[in-house]
């Protein structure tokens, strides 16, 4: 099918070799009415499709056709589907909406507890039994249990299943046992598809919750029902939990959830920006996922800043901007300050020319136009001021360093192939 065909080679080079497999197994393609219905016997492929590939088809289609596209993916033959009802919505007051697959962004930090949760929602109760992630705070946990609830019952609607926290689960247990009502409470969790509880390191020291618990895990896995546990430590390291309850925790598998390298920052910072409707420009993304290393939550409360910052202050939002809003935590964590020399150094290198030209007089064309980069970047990428990079080009005056950033900035509005390669210094002096 032209459509489809189309779809395939333009997004084939955008994708993630694991992920384009899934594609290899679609079996039927009907277009129908701006809809693409495509057909995989393969469960995991659909998911994959669901939850990673949808947006970008979505989008390259409607770019393709010049009109909205949408995507079904079924492991029911297209035929057949005509015939099925369509899926009741289920509302469960205490998910949150957004913490959804197609919101998670996968990368080497996740991708294991996002495989397991994938196969426990396709098989709940089959596989991995329980399944405990654990992981720093903000690092996604949360979300991930949220989207395997909302991923399970769009799979089965009728599955019955609690999300709950450590917390919430002990208030809970609580006012039941005040109401005298301690059997209702069994019974509540009694018979589950699913039961996640978050943050379980929080019944350390509720001696009566953890044997109300145990009773109940226990009970839930005899009838082979899926139990996924959060922590912030791994079930051998929590203290203040009984050992039975701690070699329960441990006895499925066992999944960590780590910080994001460079890279997944980068796409989270550019999913989240889409979602928030700010407008960031690479190198501002680098300078976040550089300067941020705690979580992803900070990362998010950061952009929200920025974007307070920059409607307050109307302005656009740009480096210097994110360096002001992201002040304390770039003080608090001391990080070296770029230094004027290394991007000397940078410039030079990447130009072919020496370093001492740099910092010449030498007239040839080509120096020239690299110190003045490099004075430009000197500007742009640090603190210093205009006086410090006078000294650090070992000019007398600083006239010479702003005419050099007003000859850049020209140039770059002149010259496509020059602005280009401006940012692609700038983005490389950022990563170092
Ligand atoms: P935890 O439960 O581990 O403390 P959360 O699940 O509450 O962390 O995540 C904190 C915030 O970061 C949430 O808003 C969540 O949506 C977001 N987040 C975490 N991991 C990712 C990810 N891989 N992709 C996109 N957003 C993420
Ligand atoms: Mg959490």
């Amino acid at each position: 099918m032209d459509i489809w065909n189309k779809l395939i080679s333009s997004i084939k080079n955008k994708i993630d070799a694991d992920f384009s497999l899934a594609l290899r197994d679609i079996k039927e393609v009907e277009f129908k009415d701006g809809v693409l219905y495509l057909y995989t016997p393969i469960k995991i492929s659909k998911s994959i499709i669901e939850n990673q590939l949808k947006d970008l088809m979505e989008e390259t289609a409607e770019k393709l056709l010049g009109k909205k596209v949408k995507i079904h993916v079924s492991t029911t033959k297209i035929k057949q589907q005509s015939e099925k009802k369509e899926d009741s919505h289920y509302q469960f007051s205490n998910l949150n909406p957004k913490y959804t697959f197609s919101n998670l962004v996968i990368g080497e930090c996740n991708k294991l507890a996002y495989s397991a949760c994938i196969t426990v929602a396709e098989n709940p109760g089959k596989i991995y039994n329980p399944l405990f992630i654990y992981g720093d705070v903000g690092l996604g946990k949360t979300h991930l249990l949220h989207a395997t609830a909302y991923y399970l019952l769009s799979k089965n609607p009728s599955a019955k299943i609690i999300y709950t926290t450590a917390d919430t689960f002990t208030s809970e247990l609580i006012s039941y046992i005040q109401k005298g009502s301690i059997l209702e409470f069994r019974k509540k969790y009694k018979d589950l598809t699913l039961l996640l509880i978050d943050d379980v390191q929080f019944l350390a020291g509720k001696e009566k919750t953890q044997i109300e618990f145990y009773h109940i895990f226990n009970a839930l896995h005899l009838i082979g029902s899926q139990v996924i546990l959060s922590s912030d430590t791994p079930p051998l390291k929590i203290t203040g939990i009984e050992k039975r309850l701690i070699s329960r925790f441990a006895s499925g598998l066992v999944v960590e959830v780590k910080k994001p390298d460079l890279d997944t920052k980068i796409s989270i910072i550019k999913k989240k920006a889409e979602s928030m409707n700010i407008n960031l420009s690479k190198d501002v993304m680098l300078f976040i996922a550089k300067t941020i290393d705690t979580s992803i939550r900070e990362i998010e409360g950061s952009l929200l800043r920025l974007k307070a910052y920059s409607e307050i202050l109307k302005k656009d939002i740009n480096l210097e901007l994110a360096r002001e809003v992201l002040r304390d935590i770039l003080e608090l964590k001391q990080v070296e300050e770029l230094s004027i020399e290394k991007i000397q150094k940078e410039v030079a290198s990447y130009l072919g020319i020496n370093i001492s030209e740099i910092v010449g007089n030498s007239k040839k064309k080509k120096v020239v136009m690299a110190r003045q980069i490099a004075m430009y970047l000197s500007r742009e990428l640090t603190d210093s001021s205009l006086t410090q990079i006078q000294k650090a080009f070992k000019k007398k005056d600083h006239t010479t360093i702003l005419s050099a950033i007003e000859k850049v900035k020209e140039t770059m509005e002149k010259d496509r192939k020059f602005k280009l390669m401006v940012e692609f210094l700038k983005e490389k002096i950022l990563s170092l």
